[in-house]
This record gives structure tokens, sequence and C-alpha cells, in this order.
């Protein structure tokens, strides 16, 4: 049978996931983070997802144990040893896939997909990885210096250990690459835009083109036809106008760090602000970046967590993390302002990733601020976690979705558009 792999590799981690295609089954997923230390963690599931409790089935006499669902359905692969780099880590899970029968072997495995994060004005949709892809993919590390070099060290890695599987590389920016350009230029001189391709590519647009391309089936009407703001929350937070099928407008803008407030990335600060933070605080360029990139958004105003459940949790009695809460849904309010506005109307908010998938207050903050333009909640239904829904009222004049994103199954879905 035919399988194809879902690749997102950071510099010490590389998440997979292992789907049947083109029957869209999950085989496997599972992450290695700490690649590079000696006590690299490697974890793979397998089986049917449940939500049944698990217990300890076998502790190997290499260190590892598999965990086991009651109903003996999902099993639960840990161990922790030396991975020196990302080649070592993925010989080491192909191996264990098939020491743990989810494959017979490497050959199995006919197509790869890598999630690539800068694609810049190159791509503007997903390619077959050849030898003057991957030197594109490195040239553009200048956009995406933590990303692009970790992607690219990924693609090289299987292609050594699966030669005859195809390799695809799916870009974070490639949905956006429609944008046009009154929308992705920067009102800087002109010369920048030529010398530099300094301008909007935005980002999760794997993410806003799935979960755009289900809510069109959740309202059975053709993507083409709709006005839809999709609204990737999660610690990363982008928002993006869809227009027609398109990426008409998104909030990240050169690199991930512009539009809503986010976890820890500031979002949209004046610029001239930074200069100012940096004279006074005698702050390099490199630390400035990193306190607008780690150390801002929800973590900065509320000085206690990046995280939106320990915020929720204390907001009725601490005021930074009320105040932290409320900026994050006032910025993103407010880019639905502005899209509805560009767009000239919109039909159904998308709500996804962790914050949008899981967090009924938070939507419903978002969604209560929005009854001018005939948004009405349904309050049950907003209680639903994690699957798809519609959580508007059927008074609500705009739809309001709830969409869990799923980029491995967009990436392998490319995949199989190549094979
Ligand atoms: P990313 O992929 O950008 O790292 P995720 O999409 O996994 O992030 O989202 C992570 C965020 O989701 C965390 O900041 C966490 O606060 C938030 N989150 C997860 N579950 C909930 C919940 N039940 N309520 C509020 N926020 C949640």
């Amino acid at each position: 049978m035919a399988k194809t792999m879902a690749v997102n590799a950071g510099s010490s981690s590389l998440k997979f996931q292992l789907l049947d295609m083109p029957a869209e089954q999950v085989m496997a997923q599972g992450v290695i983070e700490r690649i590079g230390m000696d006590d690299a963690i490697v974890t793979i599931k397998y089986g049917v997802e449940t939500n049944q409790g698990t217990h300890l089935a076998d502790q190997s006499a290499d260190g590892s144990n598999v965990t086991v669902s009651q109903d003996g359905q999902m099993h639960k692969y840990e161990n922790v040893l030396p991975i020196k780099d990302h080649q070592q880590a993925i010989n080491f899970m192909l191996q264990k896939l098939t020491d743990l029968g989810i494959i017979a072997d490497f050959s199995e495995i006919t197509g790869v997909g890598h999630r690539v994060v800068a694609g810049g004005e190159w791509f503007n949709h997903s390619v077959l990885v050849t030898k003057s892809v991957l030197e594109k993919i490195d040239r553009l590390a200048d956009y995406a210096p933590l990303h692009n070099p970790a992607n690219a060290m990924g693609i090289r890695a299987f292609q050594k250990l699966l030669p005859d599987a195809i390799s695809v590389a799916v870009f974070d920016t490639s949905f956006h690459q429609t944008m046009p350009e009154e929308n992705y230029l920067y009102a800087l001189p002109y010369e920048y835009y030529t010398r530099y391709g300094a301008r909007k590519y935005g980002a999760h647009g794997t993410s806003h083109r799935y979960v755009a391309g289900r809510a069109a089936e959740m309202l059975g009407q053709p993507l083409a036809d709709l006005k839809l703001i999709t609204l990737h929350l999660g610690a990363g937070a982008s928002i993006t106008a869809v227009k027609d099928g398109k990426s008409l407008d998104t909030s990240m803008g050169f690199t991930p760090l512009a539009g809503v407030a986010m976890a820890t990335r500031s979002g949209d600060v004046d610029p001239s602000l930074i200069y100012y933070i940096q004279e006074h605080e005698g702050l390099s360029n490199e630390e400035m970046l990193t306190i607008l990139n780690k150390k801002s958004g929800l973590l900065g105003l509320s000085t206690i967590s990046s995280d939106m459940r320990d915020l929720l949790e204390v907001s009725e009695t601490n005021d930074h993390a009320r105040l932290a809460v409320k900026v994050f849904v006032n910025r993103i309010v407010k880019y639905i302002g502005q899209y509805i506005a560009e767009m000239g109307g919109v039909d159904a908010l998308v709500f996804t990733a962790g914050i949008g998938e899981n967090s009924a207050p938070i939507r419903q903050m978002i969604i209560d601020k929005l009854a001018y333009f005939g948004v009405t909640l349904d309050a049950t239904a907003n209680q639903t976690r994690g699957q798809e829904i519609e959580i508007s009222d059927q008074n609500s004049r705009v739809k309001a979705l709830l969409v869990p994103t799923n980029e491995e199954l967009m990436i392998a879905r490319d995949v199989e558009r190549f094979k």
C-alpha cells in the first residue's frame, strides 16, 4: 500500500504523520524532540485515536515503553536516547515504524511532503523538490532564518533515506501569493521591494487553505462564491480574508511577527517605537527582535504566561491577565473589521488552531463584539471543542464555524497530486 509522510522539520525537532493515501487514513504520527542531544525524545502514536485512559503495556530492555489505551486501540511508543542529527532521527523513526509493524519496509513510503516556511515570490503552489527548488529554499533562508534551513535539512535527510520516494515542498506562504499588490506592498520606497523582496508574504497558508475549503463544504457552497475570514489562533496567530477562494489579505507580514498579538509575539507595533525603546534600553537589534518575538504578546502584557489557558483561568482576579486577553481579542476584532470592509462583506468566520478550536470564551468575546455585522452565537454549540461545527445561531446573518485545522492532510493531498 502506498503511504505518504507529512513532515514538519524544525531546527531541533521533527514532527511527522504517516498517512495511507488516497484513503487519507492516519497510520501513525509522532515527534522527535531535542535532536542533537544525548536525551532526545521519540514519541510515536499509532492505532485508532481514543479518549480512553491508558495503561503501561510493555517496557523493553532499551528503556523504551509502549502504552496502550484501555480498549487496546491506541498505542504510544516513547523512548529517550542520544540522536546526533536529523538523518539519524529519521532513520531511527523509519526503523521504529518497521519494528512496530506500521510499515513492512521503507519502500512502502512512496511520497514525502515537507512543510517549508518561506517560499518568497518563487512558489505560489506546492512543488516537486528538484535540485533547483532546494537551492531556492536555501536562498530563502534570509526570510525565515530559524525555519527554512531546518526544512531543507529535513528534505535532504529524507531524500537520502528514501531515494525512491517523491519529495514535495508545501510552503506556508504560497496560499497568500494571490494577494494584490496594494495589499502586499508596504508604503516604503518601491526600490526596497524590487531590491530585497520587502513585502508581505503572510504565513499559516496551508492551514488557512484547508479550513477555507472545509468551511465551503460545511456551508454547501462553492468556495469561489464565498467571502470568508479564517482565524488561525494558536501560539502563532494570523487572520486571512479569503475571497473567491483566494487569499486577498492576511495579517502576518514580511515575517510572522506582524498582525495580531500572539502568545509571545507583539504583532503590529509602530516601528519608530521600537527604535525609541532600543535607544533608551541600550538594546542591540538582535535583543530587540528577541523581545518582540519571544517576550511580548500575551506573555509580555500579562507578565504571567504565554498560554491562553493560564490567563483565562485567572483573568477574573488578575488585572494583567485580563488586559492581555482584552488586547488579544481587540486586535482580532480590528482585523475582522478591516477584512469585512476590504471584501465588501463576509459570509462566515472560521475559527481554528489551539485557541480557535478549544476556547469557547475567546470565540464568544470576539463574536460578541461583532453584533453590528449580524453575527450571533449559539452558546451551546460554542461549547464544542476540536470538532467541526457551526457555532452561530440560526438567525445569524454571518455564519461562524469551528474547523479543526489539518495541515498534515493538506500536505499529503499535495503529495498525492504529484504521484
Ligand atoms: P502553535 O501550532 O502555533 O504552536 P497551537 O495551534 O497548538 O499553537 O495552539 C497553542 C495554543 O493554544 C496555546 O497557547 C494554548 O494556550 C492554546 N490552547 C489550547 N487549548 C486551549 C483551551 N482549552 N483554551 C484556551 N487556549 C487553549
